[in-house]
Order: C-alpha cells, then sequence, then structure tokens
C-alpha cells in the first residue's frame, strides 16, 4: 500500500472547507459549546437563509444608485426568473446581518419617534392576529386599527413602485406630509463609508509614528456635510416615484446617525431628476429588453463580476446559497400582506391625488 501523500490530503480537505453562508453557518456552529452567544448566530444564520421575501423580479432602486450598478447583471436575474430560473441569495455572515438589523432598529426607533409626534404618513397594518385582522390603511400617525379598532400596529413604510413604468420598486422610511418631504434614516459606520465614501475616510486615517492606522472618528463625523452620493440617488428615484403615485413630495430629509457616537446630522436635498436620470435611461432599457426584445443593455465596464456568468458561478460554489424563486413564479415570494386582498394597488391609486392626511382603507 502506497504511503498516504499528505499534499494529496491537504487538497481534499481545501475543497471540502466551507466558504460564504456555509462558511458562516459553520463558523456559528463553532460556538455550540457557548451558552447564548453561538446558538443565537445560529439561530439567525438559518433565518436569514429561509428569508425569501425580498422580490428578485423588480429593480432595487438601492441596487441603481450604486456606483458600480451593472444594468446587464439586473437584466440577466429578472430574465433569468422570468425564464422559471432560480435566484443566488447572497449569503452574508453574523456579523453583516448584525449590522442590517442594528440599521432596522434606527429605522424602527425614528419611525416611532415622528409617529409620536403626529406627524408620520404611509402604510400600516395590523398586528391584532387573534382576530385575524391583517388590515392594511394609509394613514398619518394613526392610533389604532379603522377595521377593529386594535392598538397594535406596525409601520410598514411608504411603499413606492414604478413597476408597471419601469420595474422599480422600493419603499421610503417615511413621509411627512406637514413639510411634503421623504425621510431617509441612515447609520454610518465604519463599514458604511469604507463602501460609500472611501476618500473621506482615507483623508480622515493617519499613520502614527509606529506605523499604526487610526481613524480621526470625530473629524470624520464633522467632515459629513452632505449625504453620501448613493443615498441622494436612491432619495431622487423614490421622489420620481412618489410623484408618478400623487405623493406631494418635494424634498428628502435625511436624518444620518453615527455609530461612532450616536451623533446625528439632518439634510434636506430637493428635487432634482438630472442626477438619476441616465439611472431610468438604464432602467427603460431593461424593461424594454424584457418586455419589447429589445437589445440586452451592455456592461458599463465591459464585463464585471456582477454580469460575467463565470464570476457568478465561481461565486455559486464558493457557498452562496441558490434558493428557490417559488412555485414557478418568481412573484410567490412577495411579503405576505401583499398577497391579502388589502393592499392598496398602485393603478388604484394612480390619477388620484392621494391625501395623506385623510386615513384611507386599502382596498385591493
Ligand atoms: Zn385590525
Ligand atoms: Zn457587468
Amino acid at each position: 500500500m502506497a504511503p498516504p501523500d499528505p499534499k494529496a490530503r491537504k487538497a481534499r480537505r481545501a475543497a471540502l472547507r466551507p466558504t460564504g453562508g456555509l462558511k458562516a453557518f459553520a463558523d456559528a456552529k463553532r460556538y455550540d459549546e457557548s451558552l447564548v452567544l453561538g446558538p443565537t448566530q445560529k439561530h439567525v444564520l438559518s433565518k436569514e437563509g429561509r428569508d425569501l421575501s425580498r422580490r428578485q423580479d423588480i429593480i432595487h432602486p438601492s441596487e441603481m444608485s450604486h456606483g458600480d450598478w451593472c444594468p446587464k447583471a439586473t437584466y440577466l436575474r429578472i430574465k433569468n426568473l422570468r425564464d422559471g430560473g432560480t435566484f443566488t441569495k447572497e449569503a452574508f455572515g453574523f456579523q453583516s446581518l448584525n449590522i442590517f438589523q442594528h440599521g432596522h432598529e434606527v429605522h424602527h426607533k425614528w419611525q416611532t419617534w415622528l409617529w409620536q409626534r403626529g406627524v408620520l404618513w404611509g402604510e400600516w397594518k395590523c398586528l391584532n392576529n387573534e382576530g385575524q385582522c391583517n388590515w392594511s390603511f394609509y394613514a398619518t400617525a394613526p392610533s389604532q386599527c379603522p377595521n377593529c379598532d386594535s392598538t397594535n400596529l406596525e409601520y410598514a413604510e411608504v411603499p413606492l413602485s414604478a413597476e408597471e413604468e419601469l420595474l422599480i420598486e422600493g419603499s421610503a422610511d417615511g413621509f411627512v406630509p406637514d413639510i411634503q418631504a421623504l425621510m431617509e434614516f441612515k447609520t454610518v459606520g465604519e463599514g458604511t463609508l469604507r463602501f460609500e465614501e472611501p476618500e473621506l475616510l482615507k483623508a480622515h486615517t493617519h499613520k502614527t509614528v509606529d506605523g499604526k492606522s487610526l481613524v480621526d472618528y470625530p473629524a470624520l463625523w464633522k467632515g459629513i456635510n452632505r449625504p453620501f452620493r448613493s443615498h441622494q440617488k436612491q432619495g431622487q428615484i423614490y421622489l420620481w416615484i412618489a410623484e408618478i403615485l400623487g405623493i406631494n413630495a418635494d424634498k428628502v430629509v435625511y436624518i444620518y446617525e453615527s455609530k461612532f457616537n450616536q451623533g446625528t446630522k439632518e439634510f434636506v436635498v430637493q428635487r432634482r431628476q438630472k442626477l438619476i436620470q441616465p439611472l431610468l435611461d438604464s432602467a427603460q432599457e431593461i424593461k424594454d429588453a424584457l418586455d419589447h426584445d429589445g437589445p440586452v443593455p451592455e456592461c458599463p465596464r465591459g464585463g464585471c463580476k456582477h454580469c460575467e456568468p463565470k464570476s457568478a458561478e465561481k461565486e455559486k460554489e464558493s457557498g452562496q446559497e441558490t434558493a428557490s424563486a417559488g412555485k414557478g413564479s418568481p412573484r410567490t415570494d412577495r411579503p405576505a400582506a401583499r398577497r391579502q386582498g388589502t393592499v392598496v394597488r398602485r393603478q388604484a391609486t394612480r390619477g388620484d391625488s392621494r391625501t395623506p392626511d385623510k386615513p384611507r382603507r386599502a382596498d385591493g
């Protein structure tokens, strides 16, 4: 018998080593002996893996807003789903999920404060499940459900859909009719800056005498004097959709909250469609290609990791989880409430100037 080849064994082990989502899951497993942290991480990772509520068959304003957006990749994703294919859900580790959750909670905090002030308009959902109410309605800061009088309400933000026009769908963090402003709440930490404004982060990173890199957080926070470019584009897309839907908004108010010291800032940005016209043009190309067999949109970089099947295939092999789009139709993974007959359909609201102040029954 030949002696075992340590090189081959090492290669075999490497091939079996999980990466991506699987790796994160295995990492959580290592904490099995911990009392709370490990089991909780496993719970969060597995819950995330099962969550297919984010629609993949439309264009998200958040993806359009980023500098590296590839319209071709978005086209390919939607085309694949329309052809009955599956989509690859991006796998995140626990730390990323923890960051997202923190963002959600900061949203919730500000929305609750605006609700308490009586100024927040949007979609509300009744959580009175014992009475099986499930009512969904639009109102400014309601105190109870118009259907069952329950005070157990949840803010469902401001759904903004221009699916019919350009396949774009998203939701703003809030709308305050008194000042005609859509709201965006953003938490800013080092990760945000690395992603959104690397130059600003660099400008406030200093080398110490012994060669360490230190970030001057107070100066960095002070140095943020306008919303980040991607946040501005996102806000302008929301304003554009709001106008189509008859929501009377002419500006976006951004509340930035620092993760370094919980400092807060406000920025007000008026409507400026010029900023997003190229993005809307790209969305039009995607729609034309999908609905009218127009030419496939080109990758702005002549091929990138988002649109090259080869790199996508590689990513898949490296442990990203593949999720089915649902029983033959990508539509089945819309949020549950959307499938109930209580949601205001955009067709129903189009043209009629929605009066935000009046609570209105959502009819489907
Ligand atoms: Zn109710
Ligand atoms: Zn590309």
